[in-house]
Parts: C-alpha cells; sequence; structure tokens
C-alpha cells in the first residue's frame, strides 16, 4: 500500500477543519485536491459494483420489471422480472441494448443517463414494454418496464371486433334501404316486382335480428352475466328435439339426420346452453353438408361424456381448424353469409361448453367434419 508524506495531509487536514468551523476558506493544494477526487472515484466504483441488500430487496418488491442502470450504461441491480428479459435470465452487467436488442431504448437509456425523464412503449419481436427511465442522484438511472402485450393485444382484438360488427350490419342495412328506395320510387306500383323487394327487406331483417341477438349473447357471455345452471341433462331427449328441429332443412337437402345417444344417457351442464350448442353445430353441420348426412351421438369415456356432431361435408383444411372458433371467422366468407351465418355460432359455442366447465374441438378430414364436445357425465 502506498503511504503518504504526513506533513502536507496533516496541514490540509488542518485547514479544512479551521474552513468547517468558520474560518477562511482553505486551499488544499495540488496533491491533496487530486487525493480528493481519487477517493471520490474509487468510492463512486466500489458503490457501482456493490448489490445494497435494501436496493435489491426494493426492486424485488416492484411489481414491473425494474432495474438501476449505472453511469456506465450498465445494469447494477435488478429484480427477478427483469433477469427474465435477458435472453440469459441474467441482465445484471449488460447494456440495455443488450437485454432488449432495442436500439431505441439504448437511445433513450443515453439520454436519461444525461438527465432526462422518458417514457416509452417497445414493441419487441415477442412482447410490448411500456418503459419508464427516471434519472436518479449520482448519475444514475431507474428502469422500469411493465409488460402490456396482453393488454395492447386485448385492445386490438377488440377494436377488429368493433369493425367487424359495424361490417357485418352494414350489409343488411344497404340492402334493406336498398329495397325500400326502389319500393318509393315506384316499384310499390307494380305488384310483381315489389313483392321481390318486400322478401328482400323481410330476409335481410332476419339477417339483422340474427346478428344482433348473436352480438348480445357473445357480448353476455364475454362480461360473463350469463348465468349457468348446471345440473344433470337428458341429452337422449334434448338430442332428438335438436334434431327435430332441423329436420325440415335436412329433408330439403335429401340429408340423413341421425341421433345416436343412448336411451337415458345424462351429462352435466346447463340445459339451456347445451341446447344452444348443439343447435349451433348442427345447424353448421346441415348448412355445410351437401350429401349424405348429419349424426349426433353420445359415449362416455370415463368420468366424461364425448357428445358429437359428425358430417359427410366436404371437410375443413386443416389451416383453417385453430381459428374457426374465433369471432367472424369463416373458411369461405362469402358461401358462409350467402348460407344465412353470422360467423359467430362457433365462438358463442365455444363460450357456452366452457362456462359449463368443457372443452369443444374440431376434427376434419377428407370424409367429413366431427365437432365435439366434452363434458362431465351425470
Ligand atoms: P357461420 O355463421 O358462418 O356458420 P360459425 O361460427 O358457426 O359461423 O362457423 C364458422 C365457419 O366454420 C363457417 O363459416 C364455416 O366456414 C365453418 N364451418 C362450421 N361448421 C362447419 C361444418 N360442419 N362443415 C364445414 N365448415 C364448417
Amino acid at each position: 500500500m502506498a503511504t503518504i508524506g504526513r506533513t502536507p495531509l496533516a496541514a490540509a487536514v488542518r485547514a479544512l477543519r479551521a474552513e468547517l468551523a468558520g474560518g477562511p476558506h482553505a486551499d488544499l493544494g495540488k496533491e491533496v485536491s487530486e487525493l480528493a477526487t481519487l477517493l471520490l472515484d474509487r468510492e463512486l466504483r466500489r458503490f457501482a459494483t456493490v448489490r445494497d441488500p435494501a436496493e435489491q430487496e426494493l426492486l424485488s418488491s416492484l411489481p414491473d420489471a425494474a432495474a438501476i442502470v449505472g453511469t456506465d450504461g450498465r445494469v447494477r441491480v435488478c429484480n427477478a422480472a427483469f433477469d427474465a428479459l435477458a435472453a440469459g435470465g441474467r441482465a445484471a452487467g449488460m447494456t440495455a441494448l443488450e437485454v432488449t436488442r432495442s436500439g431505441e431504448l439504448a437511445e433513450a437509456v443515453k439520454r436519461a443517463l444525461e438527465g432526462t425523464a422518458r417514457r416509452l412503449e417497445l414493441e419487441l419481436p415477442r412482447r410490448v414494454l411500456l418503459v419508464q427511465l427516471t434519472p436518479l442522484l449520482r448519475g444514475e438511472l431507474l428502469c422500469l418496464a411493465r409488460d402490456v402485450t396482453e393488454e395492447r393485444r386485448a385492445a386490438g382484438t377488440r377494436r377488429d371486433f368493433v369493425a367487424n360488427a359495424s361490417h357485418e350490419l352494414r350489409t343488411p342495412v344497404a340492402a334493406i334501404r336498398g329495397a325500400a328506395e326502389t319500393l318509393l320510387a315506384g316499384a310499390l306500383d307494380q305488384p310483381g316486382a315489389a313483392r321481390g323487394f318486400v322478401e328482400i327487406v323481410a330476409r335481410q331483417a332476419e339477417r339483422l335480428g340474427r346478428l344482433t341477438q348473436d352480438l348480445l349473447d357473445l357480448s353476455r357471455l364475454e362480461s360473463r352475466q350469463w348465468r349457468f345452471d348446471i345440473a344433470p341433462v337428458d341429452l337422449a331427449v334434448l338430442a332428438r328435439q335438436v334434431v327435430e328441429l332441423h329436420a325440415p332443412a335436412a329433408e330439403k337437402k335429401g340429408l340423413a339426420l341421425r341421433v345416436e345417444v343412448p336411451p337415458g344417457f345424462q351429462v352435466r351442464g346447463d340445459g339451456r346452453a347445451l341446447e344452444q350448442v348443439l343447435v349451433n353445430l348442427v345447424d353448421n353441420a346441415v348448412k355445410y353438408t351437401p350429401t349424405g348426412g348429419v349424426t349426433l351421438a353420445a359415449e362416455r369415456r370415463g368420468e366424461d361424456a364425448i357428445v358429437a356432431v359428425a358430417d359427410t361435408g366436404p371437410g375443413i383444411e386443416a389451416h383453417h381448424l385453430a381459428r374457426l372458433f374465433e369471432r367472424f371467422y369463416r373458411v369461405d366468407p362469402g358461401r358462409a353469409r350467402e348460407a344465412g351465418g353470422t360467423g359467430l355460432g362457433l365462438a358463442i359455442a365455444k363460450h357456452l361448453v366452457q362456462g359449463m366447465g368443457g372443452e369443444i374441438g374440431v376434427e376434419s378430414g377428407e370424409a367429413g367434419t366431427r365437432f365435439w364436445i366434452r363434458l362431465a357425465a351425470a
């Protein structure tokens, strides 16, 4: 260890004491001033590598990813959520650029280290972070990052939904307006033509009614205002009722409608919800099957009941299957609308089945499509 000559140092200490006691300004001399700077430097460097337990505890208590970035631009201390942002799971010692690979954040950190607080939304490849950079004393900065990926995604979904719903509603409204204007412009006085336009009005009004009802159901389901009364339901009886409802449509297309549910077969569910699910599935099967038939079957598998609606239709290509239960998702939009669909039937069915604590799925191939639901057997 280097030793320092006593005389100038002792004199400087005396002069400083005198200044602090109210005496004249102490001139410490070049060497002593340099020593003071070096001591401060060493202290700062020690501070930069030390993990202060109180600081660590404070960061760990924060709900967001949090880090203190040192004057050298490297993370000095951070909490576990911030560590998780780094590819290797450890952020200490890394720069903001190394942690997030975001040039935008690196630039903002540089500015913040110069003293400017910043708030920015970072779109990273797999997530969206809301970042707050606050300059601290000693030239460091506090970096808080909140993961808002889910919030931004939900907001996007809501925006898409409103846009899709408006688009769906606009079509029948435009058709009704067009037919009414044509009637008023003179077609009303031509009985032959008038009937056709009134039929358009009636058909489109019915479509509007279906759409608004489905939208209302979906909104009640998504806001959890739909009450499920779970009790044993006689599926054999329910299945027959549902199939009878679709018998006229099936007959018109020459489709065979079969029920293969053992007598007395019971599931645990909400009778009304289950009826609506089966109506939606059988309605689709009849709608999208040109020849052959539709079968509603049920079987027991352990503690579960599997209820399935299978058709002999053209099948659905595999890449559509994962998205089929999304709102307004259609394999062939033109044909589905033509067939009178709202694009909401399967989304509603999925909510209803999940509300009953069950699961819904689909498999499809050249022989046709099979939608299944799993519920607890009663
Ligand atoms: P839609 O009112 O258009 O029928 P759904 O949500 O009930 O809306 O169904 C979504 C899409 O899934 C339909 O537009 C159709 O393309 C496809 N689909 C549903 N059921 C069947 C089926 N049984 N066979 C073939 N395609 C089907």
